[in-house]
């Protein structure tokens, strides 16, 4: 048998007292120096994006960015670790926020209030190393994956159900991204939820059944091979990790992971024209579209999302009008003279002498620090941005 003793307070002391992050520095290869000067931006502060933004204030990441329009609903309590019944009806990024500074003070956050469909230009993802993808429905992923590549940045998409959860990596490269992923049944149901005939009201959200368990489960995998990711320039023998175009499959019902390789998709549009933008000179939203093209000695602008320059009544004829998709309401498609449904005529290209350009840019659904398509005098196409501050 063995002799038992009393443990005495001096053999608690025998070594230094531990740093916050003593048990990361022990892990081969880490550098949490590199951590701590990393930018992550986390769209959608749902049950994944509660997960993924906890592990990397745990983590020591520099700074977060938070990308979320919806307020918190009861729904929301079973799966987000951050949010209390009081929070109910409170901006989920701004309660996320606070949560990440209380849980760990060094960390700085950055905010955008914003629907990442409709609301955000690719010049504010350029501050970030990594975005990592909470999203849940296709045309969030869609556009944050074209936003994404515009900007030049890595990002990690994220996906749950009751019983599996996905992770993939995608490269502004011309390895797979998630456009080449969109299977003809997905492009119909973002068509469904966001038909250019129905406009943003009725944008329906469907509830996705899963649990706080996949959330948490598929969120530390997306951190995972973000810190992998980030860790990389630094390490002499870097990780396993995934590469560009490879999704990690988790599955618990049975227990099951696998790796695929995404096919790319020569025909998806997501590859073109991903040069380097060229900084606008200083404009402002305020500014009509004809005013800012005459000023970058420019023809047309070429945006990825449908603006409507007419409405048609069968009856009555061609109204001209200036407006994205998501800002036609059921009371605009009536024909004000008749009743009758009117069609709207969309385009993607404005060019600088139609009646669109006349509109500013705020009216045509372009936000700071956009990024589009410009077509010079002489044809020449340029990828363009705006600046992410207003100026004049
Ligand atoms: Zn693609
Ligand atoms: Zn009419």
């Amino acid at each position: 048998m063995q002799s038992s003793r009393t443990r005495s307070a001096s053999d608690f002391v025998d070594h230094q007292p531990e740093g916050r992050f003593s048990r990361h520095e022990a892990i081969p290869g880490w550098s949490q120096k590199r951590l701590s000067e990393a930018r992550v931006l986390v769209a959608g502060c749902g049950a994944l994006g509660n997960e993924v933004l906890k592990n990397l204030a745990l983590l020591g990441i520099g700074e977060i960015g938070l990308i979320d329009f919806d307020v918190v609903e009861s729904s929301n309590l079973a799966r987000c670790v951050f949010f209390r019944e009081g929070d109910i009806g409170k901006l989920k990024a701004e309660v996320a926020a606070k949560c990440i500074r209380e849980l760990n003070p060094s960390v700085k956050t950055k905010l955008l209030i914003a629907d990442i469909v409709t609301q955000v230009g690719a010049g504010f993802l350029e501050a970030f190393d990594v975005v990592i993808g909470c999203l849940d429905n296709i045309a969030a992923r869609y556009k944050l994956n074209r936003l994404c590549r515009m900007a030049a940045v890595p990002w990690i998409n994220g996906g749950i159900d009751e019983f599996c959860g996905q992770v993939s990596l995608f490269y502004p490269d011309e390895s797979a991204c998630y456009e080449c992923t969109i299977t003809t049944s997905m492009w119909q149901r973002m068509y469904e939820r966001n038909s250019c005939l129905l406009p943003s009201p009725r944008r329906t959200k469907m509830p996705i059944a899963t649990t706080a368990i996949l959330a948490s489960l598929t969120a530390a995998l997306q951190v995972q091979e973000a810190i992998a990711l980030l860790q990389a320039p630094t390490q002499s023998q870097p990780w396993p990790r995934m590469a560009g175009g490879e999704q990690l499959s988790l599955r618990v019902s049975p227990y099951e992971m696998s790796v695929l390789h995404l096919k790319r998709n020569r025909e998806c549009m997501a590859h073109w024209g991903t040069a380097p933008a060229i900084g606008l000179s200083a404009t402002s939203r305020q500014m009509t579209l004809t005013d800012l093209l005459a000023r970058n000695e420019m023809q047309s602008l070429e945006v990825d999302w449908d603006i409507a320059e007419a409405l048609e009544c069968p009856t009555c004829g061609r109204e001209e009008v200036a407006r994205p998709a998501w800002k036609i309401e059921d009371s605009d498609l009536a024909c004000p003279h008749c009743g009758e449904q009117r069609r709207p005529h969309w385009i993607n290209r404005i060019d600088r002498n139609s009646f669109p350009a006349k509109s500013t840019l705020a009216d045509l659904g372009i936000p700071n620090g956009a990024h589009f398509w410009m077509t010079s005098c002489t044809g020449t196409v340029h990828h363009a941005k705006l600046p992410l501050e207003e100026t004049l």
